[in-house]
């Protein structure tokens, strides 16, 4: 547990978090490779390549060369408040503000009276290059003040906050001046006007906690995704890998719908596929062939029933954190799920003494999608939707079950450690 909220405070950006990412593999003694390069694999040998620097994939070939792959993908990002690039703002004489814009879809109010970190890139100018640098203040350095009861007395009625007006964090008085600049700046080792730009995020700095009766809770930022990318990594760097090609992946901009260049619905996943496949001196004819006897699990978390509103959930299908592993079902496919892969996965759960919990929204319920389905459009193989049971969805300090983590570890381990065969359309051995 506290290995993991560890991973939570070594990634307050999706930058870090594939660069905590890539350390892991690093440290296990992954390959780096180049996408900008041919690449040069051998059976047995296991590689990762960065996208962005802020999506990442890695592989691991069987001793006997290609095969049908093994895939569990998450995604890196969460939602948060963006920087402008120009963000120092002055107001009234007195303060100076940030200026920033919404990156994806967060419960707004969560984030007023927090200290507020902000992490990111930036992009420096060095003996005629430009290079990466990543920037974490590493300091409660904003906040953004809520307005007082006594000015604002509708604020626990429904207040409906306006971005442009009520979310701009306070940086400091106006002597703060050009200091985020300089302190940005410093960090790079570079002169502020050598900084040519940046995309700089705010995070929450309040620290993780293991809380409840008995410990059976945890709370921090960013549990929607980083729990599947960190329990799928663990998972992926334990297992005893099965005859197949495992890969690991995690995706940027899932909050914003996938479509970037290093997103979900781009070309990278299948762009890092058919790659090794030529790598591996495997005709198009056989990569197509193993994508058809291959498996995906598509790993974003999944609502708990909220304690003080169970009417919101389905009365049947509903999950609980600390039940296990989630399957998620959609009938209009907003999740990959389908009998196949539901089977699948179950009987690979149930060997590895996982429990698994079913979930589907009220039927009157829109419910959100994840970054299986826009996968599967540009890489069709049997996919299931899982995930772990959370409260407060996109709340910058999320609620989740302490026993999950390690459940999570256990089913996708044995998946890379399956055994998985399509033998037909429609009949599988595991
Ligand atoms: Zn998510």
């Amino acid at each position: 547990m506290n290995r993991f909220l560890d991973f939570v405070h070594r990634s307050p950006s999706a930058f870090h978090a594939v660069h905590t990412l890539s350390a892991m593999l690093d440290a296990a003694g992954f390959v780096r490779l180049d996408e900008g390069s041919s690449f040069a694999l051998v059976p047995g040998g296991r590689y990762y390549l960065t996208r962005n620097l802020s999506s990442i994939i890695a592989l691991t070939i069987p001793d006997s060369g290609f095969a049908p792959f093994v895939i569990v993908a998450s995604h890196s990002d969460s939602p948060t408040f963006k920087l402008k690039p120009h963000h120092e703002e002055e107001a009234l004489g007195q303060y100076i503000r940030l200026n920033v814009e919404r990156y994806g879809g967060m419960i707004m109010s969560t984030w007023l009276d927090r200290p507020l970190g902000i992490a990111g890139r930036a992009l420096v100018r060095e003996n005629g290059r430009l290079r990466t640098r990543l920037i974490d203040l590493g300091r409660d350095a904003a906040l953004i003040p809520n307005m007082p009861i006594h000015f604002n007395r509708e604020i626990n009625d429904g207040y409906k906050f306006n971005p442009q007006i009520d979310l701009l964090p306070l940086y400091g008085d106006v002597q703060a001046k050009g200091a985020l600049a300089r302190e940005i700046a410093a960090l790079c080792n570079a002169e502020p006007e050598n900084v040519v730009s940046a995309d700089l995020f705010l995070y929450n700095r309040t620290p993780g906690s293991v809380w409840g009766a008995q410990g059976e809770y945890f709370s921090c930022p960013r549990i929607d995704d980083l729990e599947c990318a960190y329990t799928s990594l663990q998972a992926f760097l334990s297992a005893q890998h099965g005859p197949h090609i495992s890969v690991f992946a995690v995706f940027d901009n899932e909050e914003v719908g996938s479509g970037t260049k290093q997103g979900a619905d781009s070309s990278l996943l299948t762009d890092v596929l058919a790659r090794t496949a030529a790598a591996l001196d495997a005709s198009d004819a056989e990569l197509r062939a193993a994508l058809c006897r291959s498996f995906m699990a598509s790993a974003d978390n999944a609502h708990a029933v909220h304690p003080n509103h169970p009417e919101k959930y389905d009365a049947d299908n509903r999950v609980f954190m600390n039940g296990g592993v989630v399957i998620k079902h959609n009938a209009n496919q907003k999740y990959t799920t389908d009998a196949v892969s539901s089977a699948i996965f179950s009987e690979i759960c149930a060997r590895a003494g996982v429990p698994v919990q079913h979930f589907t929204n009220r039927s009157d319920v829109l419910g959100g999608s994840t970054l299986g389905n826009i996968a599967n459009t540009h890489l069709s193989m049997n996919t299931v939707d899982i995930g772990l049971a959370q409260l407060a969805m996109h709340s910058c300090y999320e609620t989740a079950g302490s026993k999950d983590v390690e459940y999570m570890i256990r089913a996708l381990r044995a998946l890379y450690e399956s055994d998985l065969r399509v033998l037909s359309d429609g009949e599988y051995a595991i």
